[in-house]
Order: structure tokens, then C-alpha cells, then sequence
């Protein structure tokens, strides 16, 4: 979307901290410049300004609405019309932040499943970094009712082990509590010889996964966020398997190129 900006509605946001994962993936955590409400799962948009006008793309955010910054983790395209602008800037630079978060990619606590499988390829673990980080703050603090009977699954596919972005902290909130599993998997292992995980993409490891962890569909709301195609392929596998067409969210992160793919998890 390219169009003129507007002060009524955004903020100009300011990095606090960048950190590079590989030659295509950061995380950042930014001051949005004033008040922003979201809830876990939400995603902010964010933009930069050219000669008078913008553009900007939807980006899910990692932290938890009990941070002050927000985080994000960023994939490069490099022919993008978005992100070779964002890759470019550092620490102490601005970008343009809508002032209000949208998305209905949150936590299922109405339906009354209280499992809850979370399958993401690389930067679609965003969403699922919030709700952990959120239930684990809650956990901690003692005076909520959260997470209470619910438990959260999460498998993240990615091609190579330096591309899951929170793959420590994630795994230090699965062995700190009874109520979230993490396993992280690697689909181009000969070119990452040193991983000693789980193998393969994370479409063809759900129905592994589902039975080691005794998710039946009754019971537990499916989240895939990400790449299209592994949310096509999960979509379909978990139908097959009894899942309803109302306990599977998705959060599709772009259309795929006719000429290609981008091959991620
Ligand atoms: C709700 C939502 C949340 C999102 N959250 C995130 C997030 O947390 N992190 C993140 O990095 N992105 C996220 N995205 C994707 C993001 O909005 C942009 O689409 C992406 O950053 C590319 O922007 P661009 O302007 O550089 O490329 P564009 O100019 O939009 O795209 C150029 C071409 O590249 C293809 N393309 C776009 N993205 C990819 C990709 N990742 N891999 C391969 N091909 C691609 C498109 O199909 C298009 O043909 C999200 C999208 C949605 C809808």
C-alpha cells in the first residue's frame, strides 16, 4: 500500500535494539511513540516514509502486552517493497507504527478446549512468543487465573537451527512449567550438521506430534501461522484427522509469487 502519511494515525516509532539472526532475519524492539494497546496474537503495522509517502506491511508481535517495547522478528524479502527499507535501519532510527494493533489471531479461551497446538514456520512464531510470554508473566505472578487448565503445544519448523529466533527462551518456559511443550524443527539438516533435534517439516511432523501429546480434536484448538504452504498442508492434515474448520486459526503471512516459493520449515 503506498499512500500519503498521516499523523492522525500513526506513530513515529523509534529502535531500541536490533538483534541479526542470519543474513535475512532480525528481531527488533521498538518505541512505538505513544500509547498502544494490543492483545497477544495481534499483529502492528509498521511503515517507512519515501518523499512524502509510505508503505506498510502487517507484522505480528513477539512481546507481551506487559512490555513497555514491542518486538517483532522480520524476515527479509529481498525484492520486497517493504522490508529492504526496514532491514536498513539500526538502533535509534525511525519507522512509522499505526496506532492501533489489529488481528483476531489470540488466545481461544471461549470455545472451552483448553489445549491449545500452536504450528508455526520461522517468523510465525511471533504470535505464539507473545501468548507464552503473557501466560508465563501471569503463571509467575500468582494473582491470575491464567493459564489455569490450559496448555500450549508448540512446533516451529525452520530450515536451518540459527532461524527459530527465541528457541532458548521458548525452551526454558517448556522445561520451567507443566503447561508448554516446544519442539523445534530443522528441514535442511545437512546443511546445519551440529543439530541434534527433531528432523523434517513441521506439516509432516503434526501427526507425530498430536499423538505424542494426546491432542484430540474436541479438546484442542490448532493455530498455524506463517508460510502458506505449510498452513495449507497442516490445515488439511488436521481436517483429516477430526479437526472442525472452527478449531483451526490461521494466520497466513503472505500469498505466494506465481513464478516460486520461498521454501521455509
Ligand atoms: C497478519 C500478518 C502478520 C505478519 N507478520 C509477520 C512477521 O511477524 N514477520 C514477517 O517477517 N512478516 C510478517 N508478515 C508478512 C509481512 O506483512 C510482509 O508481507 C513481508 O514482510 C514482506 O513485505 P515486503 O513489502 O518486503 O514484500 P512484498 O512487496 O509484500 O512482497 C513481494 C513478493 O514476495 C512474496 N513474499 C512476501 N513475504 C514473503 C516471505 N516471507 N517469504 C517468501 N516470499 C514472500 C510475496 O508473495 C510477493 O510476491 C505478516 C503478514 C500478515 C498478513
Amino acid at each position: 500500500m503506498v499512500m500519503a502519511p498521516s499523523p492522525d494515525k500513526h506513530y513515529r516509532a523509534r529502535i531500541l535494539e536490533r538483534r541479526d539472526l542470519s543474513p535475512d532475519l532480525w528481531t527488533v524492539r521498538i518505541d512505538p511513540g505513544g500509547p498502544f494497546e494490543f492483545r497477544a496474537g495481534q499483529y502492528a503495522t509498521l511503515g517507512v516514509e519515501h518523499e512524502g509517502r509510505r508503505i506498510e506491511r502487517a507484522y505480528s508481535i513477539v512481546s507481551s502486552p506487559y512490555e513497555d517495547a514491542l518486538e517483532f522478528f522480520v524476515e527479509l524479502v529481498p525484492h520486497g517493497n517493504l522490508t529492504p527499507d526496514l532491514f536498513r535501519l539500526n538502533t535509534g532510527d525511525t519507522l512509522l507504527c499505526r496506532k492501533i494493533a489489529k488481528g483476531r489471531f489470540t488466545l481461544d479461551l471461549r470455545s472451552g478446549r483448553t489445549k491449545h497446538l500452536l504450528v508455526s514456520t520461522v517468523t510465525g512464531i511471533a504470535p505464539f512468543v507473545s501468548y507464552v510470554r503473557t501466560l508465563y508473566r501471569d503463571w509467575k505472578s500468582g494473582d491470575s487465573p491464567m493459564p489455569g487448565d490450559h496448555k500450549l503445544y508448540s512446533l516451529q519448523g525452520a530450515s536451518r537451527s540459527w532461524e527459530f529466533g527465541y528457541r532458548e527462551e521458548l525452551e526454558r518456559y517448556s522445561s520451567d512449567t507443566p503447561w508448554f511443550k516446544y519442539v523445534p524443527t530443522v528441514s535442511r539438516p545437512w546443511e546445519d550438521l551440529d543439530w541434534k533435534g527433531e528432523t523434517g517439516r513441521v506439516d509432516d511432523l503434526l501427526r507425530k506430534y498430536a499423538y505424542e501429546w494426546r491432542l484430540r480434536p474436541e479438546e484442542t484448538t490448532a493455530y498455524l501461522c506463517g508460510h502458506p504452504v505449510m498452513v495449507e498442508n497442516a490445515r488439511g492434515i488436521l481436517e483429516r484427522a477430526g479437526w472442525k474448520k472452527d478449531a483451526v486459526f490461521e494466520e497466513i503471512y503472505f500469498q505466494e509469487a506465481k513464478s516460486g516459493s520461498a521454501g521455509a520449515g
